[in-house]
């Protein structure tokens, strides 16, 4: 059997971040990923020169994964949009998006009135503190806190934006307020080359560092057993059949995957149960040159679309050539899409596409996030990265802890497991 102190389950981000910093804090750590390549749901594809994401993915510089990956080193290059070129969309029809005081002013979006609302709505959202609204939903401040319907359809559409999420009567307020107030805060970043540049980065960190990784290697189980009376991890077990004894094992995947390898842990059956995934439909299409140089993002007010060339301001296209990501967030409502629809929305921004399309992908049912912070649970409610009934098991992820959403919770929890796991002078030399 083989030994090492960590075994890391699951090559994505954040296992990549939790095997990089426990290494760097000193300990010997092995990071099985099951697929051939690392990188999870930040891998990036290349079609004739376009870097093709898994969808639009944008970095929100004030969140966790920022701080983390700053602090270790990565360079995060690229560029995001401040309101240029922006639009929302409603009636088939494009209005100014209301990013800013000129933008607000001359939109046709909102009444004079809606206006003044729409300003005061914004400036309370940044003031308010998001931990005090555990319990209520996202509809439910929307109902609270914007009085006419006119305001609310718009916030309800920065709030899609900035979370992924339509559920918004199920989407609790804490996260979502908190995820919008880092957005506005800073705003986000579009990564040139995509976000695989930082998989190599973070990949890079972890080999300097003596991570070692073993690539096509699915783990079937966490071998665990009793001391004192107390469960714990003893390791883990490939399909293969091979063996690796472990101090401790982190598990950086989705809940139904932690739950399948955890078999006859109720508690582990019980986080895969409740999760909610939140889901998106995409369509990638690299164009030879952009219809409208000047229109550059639409989302939807009516409907939960997205639209945004994201070489506008990343290095993802060839030179000359328009990159644009347009989505549609799932929802209860909205459970399905179809690639004619998303079509339609990228004919609203860039009429006459179809003449200068070079490549095109259509997907249409990605899980963006394992589990919505809900009402009812919160990010409070989310599973500890350091799990209490199961001695030496850590878990990262989108859906656990209780910082940010989306890629910031699964760096955030990679970072409370290193913490938690590292002694403080060695906690110190790993960030
Ligand atoms: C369409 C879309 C848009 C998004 N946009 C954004 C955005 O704008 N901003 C943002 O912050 N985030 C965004 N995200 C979310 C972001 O991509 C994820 O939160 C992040 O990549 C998750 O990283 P992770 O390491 O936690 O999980 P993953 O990337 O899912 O990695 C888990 C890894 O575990 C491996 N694995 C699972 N089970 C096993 C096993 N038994 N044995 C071995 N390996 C296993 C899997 O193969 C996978 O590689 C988006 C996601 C999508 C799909």
């Amino acid at each position: 059997m083989k030994t090492t102190d960590v075994a890391v389950v699951g090559g994505g981000l954040g296992g990549l971040a939790v095997a990089a910093l426990l290494a760097r804090g000193g300990r010997r750590v092995v990071l099985f990923e099951k697929a051939r390549h690392l990188g999870g749901r930040a891998h990036t594809t290349h079609h004739e020169g376009y870097h093709f994401n898994l969808g639009p993915h944008a970095l929100y510089l004030a969140g966790a994964a920022a701080r983390v990956l700053g602090r270790l080193g990565l360079e995060l290059k690229g560029r995001g949009p401040r309101g240029e070129g922006g639009f929302a969309l409603r009636g088939g029809r494009l209005h100014t998006l209301p990013s800013g005081l000129v933008s607000l002013l001359t939109t046709d979006l909102l009444s004079t009135m809606g206006k003044l609302e729409f300003a005061r709505v914004m400036a309370n959202l940044m003031r308010v503190d998001a931990s005090t609204l555990k319990g209520m939903s996202v509809e439910e401040w929307l109902r609270a806190n914007v009085s006419r319907e006119e305001v609310r359809e718009p916030v309800a559409m920065l709030f899609r934006v900035a979370t992924y999420c339509a559920d918004l009567a199920l989407m609790g307020a804490d996260a979502a307020v908190a995820q919008q107030q880092a957005a506005l805060a800073q705003g986000v970043r579009y990564l040139d080359g995509g976000w695989v540049e930082l998989v190599r980065g973070l990949s890079a960190i972890a080999d300097a560092a003596g991570v070692e990784r073993v690539l096509s290697a699915r783990v079937e189980e966490v071998t665990r057993d009793e001391a004192g009376g107390r469960p714990r991890v003893r390791g883990v077990r490939l399909a293969d059949g091979t063996e690796w004894a472990a101090e401790a094992v982190v598990l950086a995947a989705g809940p139904q995957d932690v739950a399948a390898l955890l078999p006859g842990d109720e508690v582990a059956a019980g986080w895969a149960a409740k999760a909610v995934p939140v889901k998106a439909a995409s369509l990638e299409v690299g164009l030879s040159r952009l219809p409208r140089p000047g229109a550059l993002t639409a989302f939807g007010v009516d409907r939960p679309w997205y639209a945004s060339v994201h070489s506008a301001w990343a290095r993802v296209a060839p030179e000359g050539g328009a990159l644009v990501h347009v989505a549609k967030y799932l929802g209860e409502r909205d459970a399905v899409a179809s690639e004619p629809e998303l079509e339609d929305v990228l004919e609203l921004l860039q009429p006459g596409w179809r003449q200068h399309v070079v490549t095109r992908r259509f997907l249409p049912g990605l899980t963006v996030m394992h589990a919505l912070p809900t009402k009812a649970e919160g990010l409070q409610g989310r599973p500890r990265p350091v799990v209490e009934h199961l001695q030496g098991l850590g878990l990262v992820g989108d859906w656990v802890g209780p910082e940010g959403m989306l890629v910031d919770a699964s760096i955030s929890s990679a970072e409370a497991v290193a913490r938690a796991w590292l002694g403080s002078r060695e906690g110190a030399r790993a960030a």
